[in-house]
């Protein structure tokens, strides 16, 4: 196992790497920039080392690779772990920490150039058997070709960014003017989310749920998967509020797409955790959208219904242990639901609400929650504007959902707005209780439409 680790994140999934150290027994040092420095948060107390790696952007800090690289070597750590967002599924990141002897807690480079663009990630899921969504086979050179394509693949259909995360560059069209007209837009948008103008295309998939399966593979060919989490509550495509097991799926169907999920992980002989999203569409069929090679935000819904700490396997699998049971060991018990607790204002197009957080408790029977923060920190401008994430696990639904609305009842939040007050209404609308929220549900719900 490594003596040392080093986190190359911030916040909450900082937080989050450190408590797993502590379990695990490692040492860890942990990066800061001078913003968070300056706001010592508790995780940074908890760490056995702090290192300030730049100035408060990310840019100055979070994201300069040779600088987190040199920081880790200089405080003698054997091996990184990136978190998620920020440089986690950035390949030459992966690399350079390769190069210089640190261990980094993830597939290794190549795996992760597989999956970085969309349309090789789309060959690469072909090759291992899963079903894609039918789109362009490579990439569009112009609205004229985009119009072809739609024309094959039949209206409505999305364009996409082949470098698209965070759910940008993502535009619906409905006939060929649409086309026309968001392709530049859509181009433009990605390519200054990710310096890559590239677009692609996929049909529309109508009533479609966001469908993902927690992956955990050893990198020797040997692979499980951990059940799905569903997770169609979202806005702007950047979810919200997760769940698991997904209510759409019966236990025939979790297998089948859960042992399809398994042996792709396992043909790439990929190392590590891992997640595949889907789409689920109205007849029940399942298409790959894009795998992310990282640790996603809400692996802990995962995490409580099969009592397996994800964190810790990421870590236990990079230091070259075996993955912690097989698949028929693995046993879902019961339900999980995650709320995503963002600084944000709903009432204001969901305007970050950085500022002093004066009081900050959660809690409740059998409710977990993960955050960085305490009263009195305060919510950076510079940064992500989730605070942290509350997660039920109870026997059903229902009970989670009770569980939740109890939670933020008691809750005892002060001084920034946050998204709490729409997740209750979320949870205590019939169409929630009901299961009937397709990823398109939220927000027509906002537009005042449910
Ligand atoms: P997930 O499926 O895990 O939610 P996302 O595509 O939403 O994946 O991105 C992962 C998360 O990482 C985001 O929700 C956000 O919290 C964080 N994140 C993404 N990009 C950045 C960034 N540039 N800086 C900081 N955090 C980021
Ligand atoms: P990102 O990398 O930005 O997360 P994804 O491919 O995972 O991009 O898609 C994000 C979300 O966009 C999905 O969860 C879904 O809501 C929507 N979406 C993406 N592709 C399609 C599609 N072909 N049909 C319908 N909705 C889609
Ligand atoms: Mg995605």
């Amino acid at each position: 196992m490594f003596k040392r680790l080093f986190v190359a994140n911030r916040g909450e999934v900082a937080a989050r790497i450190v408590r797993a150290c502590r379990e695990l027994q490692i040492e860890v040092v942990c990066a800061a920039s001078t913003a968070d420095l300056k706001a010592n948060f508790q995780y940074l107390q908890q760490a056995d080392q702090v290192v300030c790696i730049g100035g408060s952007a990310p840019s100055a800090s979070y994201l300069q690779l040779e600088q987190i690289v040199q920081a880790a070597k200089q405080t003698n750590c054997s091996a990184l772990h990136p978190g998620w967002g920020f440089l986690a599924e950035n390949s030459l990141f992966a690399a350079l920490c390769e190069q210089h002897g640190i261990s980094f807690i993830g597939p290794d480079a190549a795996t992760m150039d597989m999956m970085a663009l969309k349309v090789p990630a789309r060959a690469a899921a072909m090759a291992a058997g899963l079903p894609v969504v039918p789109g362009s086979e490579g990439l569009l050179d112009s609205p004229t070709d985009a119009i072809r394509v739609a024309n094959e693949v039949g209206y409505p259909v999305v364009l996409k960014a082949d470098a698209g995360g965070g759910g940008r560059g993502i535009r619906r069209c409905d006939n060929d003017g649409e086309v026309s007209k968001a392709f530049a837009d859509a181009a433009r948008e990605a390519e200054s989310a990710f310096g890559n103008a590239a677009l692609y295309l996929e049909k529309y998939i109508l009533g479609g749920r966001h469908i993902e399966f927690q992956v955990l593979g050893d990198g020797r060919g040997k692979a499980i998967h951990l059940g799905e989490r569903e997770c169609s509550i979202q806005r702007r495509h950047q979810k919200l509020l997760e769940e698991a097991p997904s209510p759409m799926l019966n236990s025939e169907q979790r297998a089948n797409y859960g042992e399809m999920s398994a042996r792709a992980t396992a043909h790439w002989n990929y190392s590590g955790a891992g997640t595949i999203e889907y789409l689920l569409d109205e007849d029940g069929s399942l298409y790959f959208l894009e795998m992310n090679t990282r640790l996603q935000v809400e692996h802990p819904v995962s995490e409580s219904i099969t009592g397996i700490d994800l964190m810790q396997q990421q870590i236990i699998i990079a230091a070259g242990g075996s993955l912690p049971c097989t698949q028929d060991e693995v046993q879902l018990n019961g339900h999980a639901i995650e709320l995503r607790v963002n600084a944000e204002d709903t009432d204001d197009d969901f305007r970050p609400t950085p500022g002093e957080l004066t009081k900050f408790k959660i809690n409740g029977n059998s409710i977990r929650f993960d955050t960085h923060l305490q009263a009195g920190d305060s919510v950076s401008p510079f940064y992500d504007s989730l605070l942290g994430k509350v997660i039920a696990h109870a026997n059903t639904r229902e009970q989670c959902i009770d569980m939740l609305v109890a939670a933020i009842d008691d809750a005892d939040v002060e001084g920034v707005p946050t998204t709490l007050g729409l997740q209750r209404n979320i949870l205590l609308n019939d169409d929630f209780k009901n299961a009937r929220c397709d990823t398109l549900w939220l927000e027509s719900f906002l537009g005042g439409n449910k």
